[in-house]
């Protein structure tokens, strides 16, 4: 089994620095204007990146293409093989078709990463309790494999679909993660009790493939008791792995307990291709006027740039973003509510960030 190709891009040679190529999809909604603000900061801190634009979702849907991914862009992700995507837009009345969805599965992109970590100057229930958790959720198979019916008028079905091929890259892109960012930690969280053959399969494969990672510790939990410890200890979870519901449920509970979906990132990776978005939609409410926080598709960029190996990169910008966040000057609506200050534009707060770098 090969591990999940999350090893960072070294460049060659220092003195020759590379220039990553990477599809930028600028999205629906609030999308465009999130892009902007964190093309402003990256390109403050001249991040080495060369942004090919691409479209998807509800531009491509209004278009005509069904599966809201047009043909020029699928091209273009084959070939950067890396993908920054602001949120795109499921249009009621298309079928149903997701944008998202369909960028995942054409990518194979098994394994959603979501770093759950408290944010400096975010205040919530929580806060000091040194939360710094990583979901790590099956992102294809489960029952998002789409395969449901009618049994009869009043009975609706739908199949969980459940592999140990899938389960063990899963839990191998898991134990990979751990042992790179030099977690002690993974929690395989199931519902073996009740779905024994499923759930089971799944819980038995995280198992067996923890047995070649013997430096990093291995347990599991119940999904319950996670969603329970998740509130009253979250400090104790290290890295959780999980099946595709199960890790859709909790990734955003997690994301709750350090300030919501607005600060939250992930990465789908893939062996062939990896794609980084904010975990928050496309904000049709707000869309148009500069209220949108950009914290969240900026957060998804820090791991682009980690994942690209631009480390320093990632932890200058990061450390402009907690400097702005705690000096709270300069605040977006959503975050500046609670702090008694005028809320400045998306724009505005990213000219902060990008000042303090
Ligand atoms: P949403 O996340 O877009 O919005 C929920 C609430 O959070 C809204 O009040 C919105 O104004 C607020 N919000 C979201 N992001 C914000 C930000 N950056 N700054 C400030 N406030 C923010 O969820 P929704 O309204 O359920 O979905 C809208 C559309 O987005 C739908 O078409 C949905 O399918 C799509 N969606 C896409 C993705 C994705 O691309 N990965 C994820 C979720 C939803």
């Amino acid at each position: 089994m090969s591990p999940v190709t999350t090893e960072p891009v070294k460049p060659a040679s220092p003195a020759r620095p590379v220039t990553h190529s990477v599809v930028l999809i600028e999205g629906d909604g609030i999308g465009p204007e999130i892009s902007a603000a964190v093309r402003l900061i990256l390109d403050a801190a001249a991040a080495p990146i060369a942004w090919q634009p691409a479209v998807a979702g509800g531009r491509a849907f209004a278009a005509g293409v069904g599966t809201g991914v047009p043909a020029d862009t699928v091209a273009l992700i084959e070939q950067t093989r890396l993908v920054l995507k602001a949120p795109l837009e499921t249009p009621v009345g298309h079928g149903g078709k997701s944008a998202n969805v369909t960028l995942r599965k054409l990518f194979e992109m098994y394994a959603n990463i979501r770093p759950v970590k408290e944010l400096p100057g975010v205040t919530t229930p929580f806060s000091g309790r040194g939360i710094d958790l990583v979901i790590v959720r099956e992102n294809v198979e489960d029952l998002y494999a789409g395969i449901e019916h009618m049994q009869t008028p009043d009975t609706a079905q739908a199949l969980k679909l459940i592999t140990r091929r899938g389960s063990a890259k899963i839990a191998r892109a898991a134990f990979e993660l751990a042992r790179r960012e030099g977690r002690g930690r993974v929690t395989a969280v199931h519902k073996a009790n009740i779905l024994k053959l499923t759930e089971g399969l799944f819980k038995r494969t995280v198992e067996a493939v923890a047995r070649d990672y013997p430096d990093i510790n291995a347990d599991d939990m119940i999904v319950d008791a996670c969603a329970h410890k998740l509130v009253v200890a979250p400090e104790q979870i290290d890295v959780a792995v999980m099946t595709n519901m199960n890790g859709d449920i909790l990734s955003d509970l997690a994301a709750g307990l350090v300030g919501g979906l607005g600060l939250a990132a992930s990465a789908n990776i893939g062996d062939h291709a990896a794609m980084f978005e904010a975990v928050h939609g496309s904000a049709p409410d707000i869309a148009g006027r500069g209220l949108a926080n950009p914290t969240a598709f900026l957060q998804a960029a820090l791991m682009l740039l980690r994942h690209l190996g631009e480390t320093e990169q990632a932890m200058r910008i990061e450390a402009a973003l907690a400097l702005t966040l705690t000096e709270g000057r300069v605040l977006t609506g959503d975050l500046a509510r609670g702090r008694g200050v005028a809320p400045s534009s998306t724009m505005a707060f990213a000219e902060a960030v990008a000042a303090n770098l």
